[in-house]
């Protein structure tokens, strides 16, 4: 990558209440190892060249001995504690993250990445400074009214569902998020780091294929699917 400096922030400061759980969703076992594990070793082989692992609020001491002690990362730079809502946490890992000149931002609870999604995302944000993974959608969606009766039927044809990493120059998505944080009012709604630079309203973000495999693990179904994806991807590669 020559001089450019590519930079990931990968979260696991949440709660994960719909896993319903004695144990937060990213530390359950999965494939044999925690379940953040696996998108941190994909992330450590990849063209990146350093990360921030952001954790929940005194989560770190743990953190450390647990899950990082032993596995001997080399590009892991700080792990930061993260805050009530995704945002906060988002915006804790990128103070941490200084001196980059893009970063991706991931969910750690997506352990199905890939190297070539990562790839394909820091091309996109190379080529257009702000860019998200997603897939089309393949169900027809339809919006609720508030008794839950269909209001409308959407046209698929130009519906995506949207993953992460999602992928930014760093002072792009820097000046959004500082502009977020600026005020309450603005936080409103924000899931996604697309949408803080679609509400900060300076740059289009631009869709590139993830993988239908590529999925976030929420809740305890999505273990199974998961760790069945984890294993057919080992069987392949032992072959
Ligand atoms: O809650 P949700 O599944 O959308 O979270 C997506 C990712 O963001 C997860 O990896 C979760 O650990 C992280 N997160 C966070 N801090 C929060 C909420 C979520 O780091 N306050």
């Amino acid at each position: 990558m020559g001089q450019t400096s590519i930079g990931a922030v990968v979260l696991a400061g949440g709660k994960g209440t719909r896993m319903n759980s004695q144990v937060q969703k990213q530390y359950l076992t999965l494939a044999g190892k925690p379940l953040i594990l696996h998108s941190l070793e994909v992330f450590e082989q990849s063209q990146v060249d350093k990360i921030v692992l952001v954790v929940g609020q005194g989560e770190k001491p743990w953190v450390d001995r647990e899950i990082l002690g032993p596995n001997g990362f080399r590009k892991i730079s700080a792990v930061a504690e993260g805050g009530r809502e995704r945002y906060h946490s988002v915006y804790a890992g990128l103070q941490a993250l200084q001196g980059c000149d893009y970063v991706l931002i991931h969910d750690g609870a997506r352990p199905l990445v890939t190297e070539e999604i990562i790839s394909r995302a820091i091309q996109g944000a190379l080529n257009y400074q702000a860019c998200v993974v997603g897939m089309p959608v393949k169900d027809t969606i339809k919006k609720a009214d508030p008794d839950g009766f269909a209001e409308e039927s959407l046209d698929r044809r130009c519906l995506w569902q949207i993953q992460t990493p999602q992928a930014f120059s760093y002072s792009l998505i820097r000046t959004a998020y500082d502009w977020i944080m600026e005020k309450e009012e603005r936080q409103a709604g924000i899931t996604d780091d697309a949408m803080a630079v679609e509400s900060y309203g300076q740059c289009g973000v631009k869709l590139v294929k993830g993988s239908y495999e590529n999925l976030k693990v929420t809740t305890p179904e999505d273990m199974v699917i998961a760790e069945a994806l984890l294993k057919k991807r080992d069987s392949l590669e032992r072959r």
